[in-house]
Formats: C-alpha cells, sequence, structure tokens
C-alpha cells in the first residue's frame, strides 16, 4: 500500500499534517500539472541527501504544481502549500511556493526519510529546521 500524503503547513490558513488512508488517485493531483524540476531543485536534493546521509534518486520523483497557493489536501481537511507522497515519490507544490527553498527542502525530506510524519530527527535534526 502506498503511503499517503502529508502536507505542509504554512500560514494561518493552510493544515498541519494528518493522514487517513493511502489514496488511490491523491485530490492533490485533481488540478495538477507535471513540473518540470528546475536545476536548483536537484541541488536542493543532493544538499539534503549530504545532510540527512539518506540516499535518494532525484530521478524517480514526479514534480507537480497547482495554480494559486494551495494544494489540495482533503486527507488532511482542506489545503496545504504542498504535499509529498513518499511511497509514490510524488511532490506537489502550489504555485506560489515553486520558488520557495524552505518548502522544497521540506518536501525533500519526507520523500528522502520516507516519512508522512515530522519526526524531529530529520525535521528539526541533521538538516536544520524544516519545520514552518
Ligand atoms: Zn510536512
Amino acid at each position: 500500500m502506498p503511503r499517503f500524503a502529508l502536507y505542509l503547513a504554512l500560514g494561518a490558513a493552510l493544515l498541519s499534517c494528518a493522514s487517513p488512508a493511502a489514496p488511490v488517485a491523491p485530490a492533490a493531483l485533481a488540478n495538477a500539472t507535471p513540473l518540470a524540476p528546475p536545476a536548483w531543485f536537484a541541488s536542493v536534493y543532493a544538499g539534503m541527501e549530504q545532510c540527512s546521509g539518506l540516499k535518494g534518486d532525484f530521478a524517480r520523483i514526479r514534480w507537480y504544481h497547482v495554480a494559486g497557493s494551495q494544494v489540495r489536501a482533503p486527507e488532511s481537511g482542506g489545503f496545504a502549500a504542498a504535499g509529498t507522497y513518499p511511497g509514490l515519490h510524488t511532490i506537489v507544490i502550489a504555485h506560489f511556493y515553486a520558488k520557495d527553498t524552505f518548502v522544497v527542502r521540506h518536501e525533500v525530506m519526507h520523500d528522502l526519510a520516507d516519512v508522512t510524519s515530522h519526526p524531529q530527527e530529520w525535521f528539526d535534526g541533521r538538516c536544520g529546521d524544516l519545520m514552518p
């Protein structure tokens, strides 16, 4: 069973991470379009591998974006800035945050650590504070 999404909450309008069962077709992808990752995403990924000591595969990640500033996140009750489905190696980012290094680092950590939660080891440890 694929892991479900977790969401990054940024700002009062956005949500915390929460997660029921894995959706077969993530709702976050409903209005998403594929995003060709810019070169700096790869740099961020490599940097996160280095500080975490985890090994991933940047090429296997499927990136998507949605217009505006919110990714649909019914699993966590509404909307979020971005969402990562580690088991599917899929990251969805709201267009407004697609150039935000902090958001990209946060989502990449979900993928590298293969977690939908925010263990301190990964989100406030080796790679610094990645929580909003
Ligand atoms: Zn998160």
